[in-house]
């Protein structure tokens, strides 16, 4: 008999760790989701960005799985299709202090394969005429769009085709442990894993809780985005200031930035909110939330690099919410990524923490977890 594998969680890092262990025909797949369809939390509120595994330290999990995943994940959309477009991207400096922070991390990033170019002021300006204060770009031919909706349909297509199963509606409520593995408990139904894969997501530390207690905790973070209500085309590839303003100097946020979605419309965000401790994981949009305060702090920094841009244009667009280990104050941390066999749980395997960049880094992420169960069993 194969070995069950319960994968919790039908984001995007659920489907691809799921679609990657299907591969092998190795498992019998059941995928539990606890709402009505797919990846429609954080898979669903971001910038779509394929990113190239640029800003993070050379020994994170975030950029290790980040640069694989980027080459992984186009390989994946040429095969099957999905909606894509490598339109690159300039991170900007505007001042000598963030001319520095371009070589400096250009010099970083020179142990990986990563395409980047420097681009003089002059050619900053015409190839984008509308930038304005840009003394250098780090030009990153292999940052793309996706279509990740796309994505998750071909990865839910392909799950089911192996002849896997996919649960919706349907929330791990109680995990225990057995004597071969795991008691899978939903309420309805109970039943034997012998492997447990938790990518739930914002709920991941809970669900870990459910068996033991981690000892992590989420430091939950809201990001808007603000779309631009008019149909000027400013720019053709993703513009992202340096993340040196004091505020991001952290990593928690990469400054607010300026994407393409695959229609060339223009966004800007995420910002970066923590949420207090307890407050209720919504993503609603009121006013209250949303004060024509924090349009002008947009328009501030957005006005730096694109003075075209009117205040009045932008228009408060969605947000999502990173599950964040690290506080506002500390530096960011990495993916967690664990097996929890030192705390007595074997083949309990704990995915926590994947914010940015979890949709690029998902195809790796579910090879990660592939090998971690090939050395275990
Ligand atoms: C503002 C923002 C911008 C981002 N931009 C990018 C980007 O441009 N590029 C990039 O690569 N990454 C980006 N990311 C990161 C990326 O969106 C996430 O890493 C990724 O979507 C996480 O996927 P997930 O499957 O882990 O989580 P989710 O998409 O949240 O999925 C987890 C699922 O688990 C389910 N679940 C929870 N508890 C249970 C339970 N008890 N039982 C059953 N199911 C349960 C939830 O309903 C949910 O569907 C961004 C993130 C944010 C917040």
């Amino acid at each position: 008999m194969k070995p069950i594998v319960t994968v919790i969680g039908g984001g995007v890092v659920g489907l691809a760790t799921a679609y990657k262990l299907s591969l092998s025909n190795n498992f019998k797949i059941i995928l539990l989701e606890k709402n009505k369809f797919l990846a429609t939390e954080t898979s669903a509120r971001n910038s779509q960005v394929i990113h190239a595994g640029i800003y993070y330290p050379n020994n994170y999990l975030k950029t290790k799985l980040c640069v694989k995943g980027n080459r992984m994940l186009y390989s994946f959309c040429n095969k099957y299709n999905v909606g894509y477009n490598k339109i690159g991207k300039f991170i900007i400096a505007n001042n000598d202090h963030q001319v520095q922070y371009l070589l400096d991390l250009k010099e970083k990033k020179s142990d990986f394969e990563i395409p980047l170019e420097f681009i003089t002021q002059k050619k900053v300006l015409l190839l984008e005429p509308n930038l304005v204060n840009t003394k250098l770009a780090l030009s990153s031919p292999s940052t793309g769009i996706l279509d990740v909706h796309e994505y998750c349909q071909a990865l839910e297509g392909l799950i089911r085709n192996n002849g896997e199963e996919i649960v919706t509606n349907t929330t791990v409520k109680n995990i225990k442990k057995s004597e071969n593995g795991y008691e899978v408990d939903t309420g309805e139904f109970r039943y034997h894993s012998d492997i447990v894969i938790n990518s739930a997501g914002l709920q991941a530390i809970n669900v870990s809780n459910l068996l033991f207690n981690l000892g992590l905790k989420y430091h939950y973070c809201k990001g808007y985005y603000m779309k631009l209500n008019s149909s000027k085309k400013l720019v053709s590839r993703l513009i992202y200031p340096c993340p040196t303003v004091p505020a991001n100097a952290n990593l928690n946020s990469l400054g607010i930035h300026c994407t393409l979605d695959l229609n060339r419309n223009l966004k800007f965000g995420p910002d970066l909110n923590y949420m207090k401790e307890g407050e209720e994981l919504n993503y609603s949009l009121d006013e209250n939330s949303f004060t024509s305060e924090k349009k002008i702090k947009f328009y501030e920094e957005i006005v730096q690099y694109l003075p075209q841009v009117k205040v009045d244009e932008l228009v408060v667009d969605y947000c999502g919410i990173r599950p964040k280990l690290s506080s506002a104050t500390e530096f960011v941390k990495d993916f967690y990524i664990a097996d929890e066999s030192k705390n007595g749980f074997k083949n309990f395997i704990n995915l926590i923490g994947i914010e940015s960049p979890g949709i690029t880094a998902s195809l790796a992420i579910g090879e990660m977890v592939e090998s971690i169960i090939k050395e275990n069993n």
